[in-house]
């Protein structure tokens, strides 16, 4: 007998993925904000000797609008493929998640209502009478707190009493129907408001304390003060902590690279290959691993501590105004916070976005903020150059150059909107959701697991080659002349106008697969890569960067030049995968290094006149 299927619908936030996990014993990623399930994920469980198959649809506001999310939802109810729609919805804010519920009802016989966050509801004071509102809807109401596992098996008992019994009862269902499509929008949500009115108790005690802390955050003056404090102190933090660890890994890979040295002489291997292996492969991969790793896997967690406590999305609202004025997206302030985990990401969370237009603004700029691929080496070169090793000066420069690159992007959304991407600014909702308690096991699995394994696992894939093509280009040579000089060569007329040397713009195309891989590059190249034990003493690394003519003016117009290039491998095949135009991302590679190119060569200028 086929599986009983049962899809899971709701608006984003509402704990539709803890439930998936909860009935199916999955772990899947959840997310904290619109677009990030944009996939529909699938599991199974068993109850009472009968198979169920859960598809977690994409978190929606309305099957009414536009974006690709709510159209695949849409499309998936309507196709019949599923046998019940279980709808969840936010207690502590039943009006509005009432409003999908009316809507799947209206396409669908068999609907379930599943009140999760019960546990918030009751601790802001809010009582809802769900007897009476299973029958105001007449379908089934069950009240959850799915993180504690609450009420997961009511659900599971829902299921199955629906799929032995089919229910198929919906009184407002008639009355809906006659209506237009148009009039039926706003019908739900006079019938939500109506409802909600009769069913819920509300005393708002608990929701005071957020109101004062969202009237600093979200007030127009304090509001990006605010948030740069934060990041400050973010970037701070980084900073200072991600030295110990990169000291104690230089020196672990220096102790494991004398014993990889003696296994290749046992092993009898030329010099050559021996070479290779060490100074080229083992040289840069342990050089992305210790310089490069640390400041992840410290900066990960204190992300994703502030996005699982809902001030991400706070910070999306205090710059939704700046978009909205140079005509694009307000929920592109959403996508350009994502990048700063990583822009291929974040470019296919642009979806949420409902038209073309805006979408294409938001894809096309995406790059100009710098994900974590590039954080390590704005962090390095800002502490080395800039900041002599102070942790907390580091802190500010590293906020400077994001300001800054959040600046590049709003002037190039509006050079985009006022030029090829002309139209008008469309409305959206942008949800803020309650400040929440984060949860420190899920911190820790999503950042190290999810983000920082994965980030680490890709950039050491793509330093191993970059490793070996570096020595190759070091030790062929043509005419007399390693390769790498004649490509350094090649490059260096323009690098020079930017403040950067020929070795410095070679290794941006060398690192075009990872932008991890681009300082190890920089650094393999100019030969300082003789002790693996020193990469991790910043005094030793500024002294060989030094050697090789490295001034303040070579570090900003490095740190620029990271934040204004074009894509890497990834972010560029998801930008073709999203604007299916060659054209299109073309010009996403092209944009930035035009761009890059003007700002490095101001910098070097007006640097220079000091
Ligand atoms: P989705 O976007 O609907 O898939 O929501 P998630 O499943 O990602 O949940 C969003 C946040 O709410 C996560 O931090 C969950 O741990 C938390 N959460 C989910 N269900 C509950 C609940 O019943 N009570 C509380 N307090 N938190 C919950």
């Amino acid at each position: 007998m086929s599986d009983f299927v049962v899809a899971l619908a709701g608006n984003p936030n509402v704990g539709k993925s803890t439930l998936f996990n909860a009935l199916t014993g999955l772990k899947q990623h959840t997310g904290n904000w619109s677009g990030k399930t944009v996939e529909c994920a699938e599991g199974k469980f068993e109850f009472c000797g009968k198979n169920f198959r859960v598809v977690d649809l994409p978190g929606i506001y309305s099957f009414y609008s536009d974006s690709a999310e709510e159209k695949a939802a849409k499309e998936y109810i309507l196709s019949q493929r599923a046998d019940m729609v279980i709808v969840v919805a936010d207690a502590s804010c039943l009006e509005r998640n009432l409003n999908l519920c009316l809507q799947a009802m209206d396409m669908f016989d068999d609907v379930v209502l599943c009140l999760n966050f019960m546990d918030e509801a009751q601790k802001h004071g809010i009582g809802i009478d769900e007897k009476r509102l299973s029958d105001i809807l007449g379908i089934p109401v069950i009240c959850t707190s799915a993180r504690q596992g609450e009420g997961v098996d009511k659900v599971r008992e829902a299921a199955f009493d629906i799929s032995e019994n089919d229910l198929s009862i919906n009184p407002f269902k008639a009355e809906i129907m006659h209506k237009g499509e148009e009039e039926r929008s706003l019908g739900y949500m006079h019938l939500s408001e109506e409802i909600c009115r009769s069913v819920c108790v509300k005393n708002n005690k608990g929701f005071e304390f957020q109101k004062k802390i969202d009237s600093i955050i979200l007030s127009p003056k304090l509001g990006i003060p605010v948030i740069i404090l934060f990041l400050t102190i973010l970037f701070f933090i980084t900073a200072k902590l991600a030295n110990y660890p990169s000291q104690f890994l230089g020196f672990v890979f220096s102790l494991a690279g004398v014993k990889l040295s003696s296994i290749l002489d046992v092993l009898k291997v030329s010099s050559a290959v021996k070479s290779l292996v060490l100074d080229g492969i083992y040289g840069t991969t342990s050089f992305v691993v210790s310089v490069m790793l640390p400041p992840m896997a410290v900066f990960f967690p204190l992300f994703t501590f502030l996005e699982e406590c809902g001030f991400l999305p706070r910070i999306a609202f205090s710059l939704d105004g700046v978009f909205k004025k140079v005509n694009a997206n307000g929920k592109q302030a959403i996508t350009s916070m994502m990048a700063l985990g990583c822009n291929a990401a974040a470019i296919t969370n642009c979806r949420i976005i409902g038209t073309k237009r805006e979408r294409f603004i938001a894809v096309l700029t995406n790059n100009f903020i710098p994900c974590n691929g590039r954080f390590p080496l704005i962090i390095v070169l800002s502490s080395v150059f800039i900041a002599d090793g102070k942790g907390f000066l580091t802190a500010l420069a590293v906020v400077g150059f994001l300001v800054l690159s959040v600046c590049i992007m709003i002037l190039t959304s509006l050079f985009l909107s006022k030029t090829f991407l002309k139209g008008e600014v469309s409305s959206f909702v942008l949800e803020l959701p309650p400040y929440r308690r984060p949860q420190i096991k899920k911190i820790v699995v999503r950042s190290i697991l999810d983000r920082t394994v994965f980030v680490m696992g890709r950039s050491i894939t793509a330093a191993m080659p970059a490793g070996a093509l570096i020595w190759f280009l070091q030790n062929i040579s043509a005419d007399g002349t390693p390769l790498m000089l004649h490509i350094a060569h090649f490059f260096d007329a323009p690098a020079r106008i930017m403040g950067l040397d020929g070795i410095i713009l070679a290794s941006f195309f060398i690192g075009f697969p990872a932008n991890e891989t681009v300082l190890p590059v920089i650094f393999m190249c100019m030969g300082g890569m003789n002790n693996v034990g020193e990469i991790a003493d910043m005094g030793a690394f500024a002294a060989v960067l030094a050697q090789n003519g490295w001034t303040h003016i070579t570090a900003v117009c490095t740190i620029l030049f990271s934040i204004c290039h074009f894509p890497c491998a990834t972010a560029l095949a998801t930008i073709k995968k999203e604007t299916r135009s060659f054209i299109y991302t073309a010009f996403a590679f092209f944009m930035p290094v035009a761009v890059g190119f003007m700002l490095c060569t101001i910098a070097n200028f007006i640097l220079n006149l000091f």
